[in-house]
């Protein structure tokens, strides 16, 4: 079956954030604090993620990235991926994650089927990754990205630009291309990040972040874009890896996105930007849930703002963002 959006655009990728908690406090999205962490009754349960994915699956979701929060926080997180890495019709299942718990998880990854995960790394320098996620835990990350290339799993390095924190580290990350076969990508901050504001970050939009790494490496060329790609893409001659830079802030790419997203308490958004747009938990824990609930998503998949910026417009209480991306996914 294919999903169509009321544009025409095809749905075909849910990204479902399984737990809003973090072991990792990364400034650009939530407080040193952390932020009011759902009570446990509160998130989707793994019965019902599953049966979630199970009807997405059969209206034409063939591609589901798990996402959070930090997915491997959540207990028995292992045992949802199985089951969801069996469903009929999924062609492929990603995650996303931080990398401090995944390095032993690796080789059971590989055995489920994973062929590609985003880690997040916003630099190479351990204090600087200190700095920025208040923790201390870059050799651990260092170890996932070992463990995961050997394990001969295809990995995306998002790197987030946070103006003065660390844009020193945009090249050094570019230059891990020339011996290692990784997507770098740059992404434009965005400002989900639980309440504090940063404001300078915005001078680092993809232009910005392109001009520089074109200075340093004028060879850069320019590589097709997969037809439902956020990032634009670029290859140095020689180099393994190839550089990306998402415009996640200037929202270049609304005109092809094909994604849902469902937080961890179960609302669906259709947008990044938007508010959520259906309270599927609310669906899936009453009677009939099924048949209610295909006739919801249906409507909000038909009634989806035209982009980014119509989204955050029509969100109900019209006023700055101040959702942690912990609880959206990314
Ligand atoms: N904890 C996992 C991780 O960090 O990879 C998965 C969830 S995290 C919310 C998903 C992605 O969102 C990460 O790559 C992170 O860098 C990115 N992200 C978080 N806050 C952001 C922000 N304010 N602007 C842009 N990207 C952000
Ligand atoms: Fe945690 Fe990921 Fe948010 Fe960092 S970006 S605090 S690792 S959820």
């Amino acid at each position: 079956m294919t999903l169509k959006d009321n544009h025409g655009r095809l749905i075909n990728y849910l990204r479902l954030a399984v737990t809003d908690r973090c072991n990792l406090r990364c400034f650009y999205c939530m407080p040193e604090e952390g932020i009011d962490w759902l009570a446990r009754k509160e998130i989707l349960t793994f019965e019902e993620m599953l049966r979630l994915c199970a009807l997405l699956v059969k209206m034409g979701i063939d591609k589901i990235r798990i996402t959070g929060g930090e997915p491997f926080v959540r207990t028995d997180i292992m045992k949802l991926l199985w089951s969801i890495s069996k469903l009929p019709g999924l062609n492929q299942l990603t995650l996303t994650t931080n990398g401090v718990l995944t390095a032993p998880l690796v080789p059971e990854l590989k055995r489920m089927g994973i062929q590609s995960v985003n880690l997040s790394m916003d630099t190479l320098d351990r204090n600087r990754f200190f700095a920025i996620t208040r923790r201390d835990e870059l050799p651990k990350v260092l170890h996932t990205l070992d463990a995961l290339l050997s394990h001969g799993i295809d990995v995306k390095l998002n790197a987030v630009v946070m103006g003065e924190k660390n844009a020193q580290d945009i090249l050094p990350l570019v230059e891990l291309t020339k011996e290692l076969p990784v997507s770098v990508r740059f992404i434009e901050e965005m400002p989900f990040n639980g309440g504090d504001v940063h404001t300078d970050s915005l001078h680092w939009n993809y232009q910005r972040i392109m001009a520089l790494i074109t200075e340093k490496f004028p060879a850069i060329k320019k590589i097709p874009d997969g037809p439902f790609s956020t990032s634009y893409n670029y290859q140095i001659p020689g180099h393994q890896g190839k550089v990306g830079v998402i415009a996640a802030y200037s929202r270049t790419f609304c005109g092809t996105c094909n994604r849902l997203r469902v937080t961890p308490q179960g609302m669906l958004k259709t947008c990044l930007y938007d508010n959520g747009v259906l309270n599927i938990k609310e669906i899936i824990r009453s009677e009939k849930a099924d048949e209610k609930l295909l006739a919801a998503l249906l409507h909000a998949i038909n009634h989806r703002a035209k982009n980014g910026w119509e989204a955050e417009q029509l969100r109900k209480d019209a006023m700055p963002v101040h959702e942690s991306m912990a609880t959206i996914g990314g």
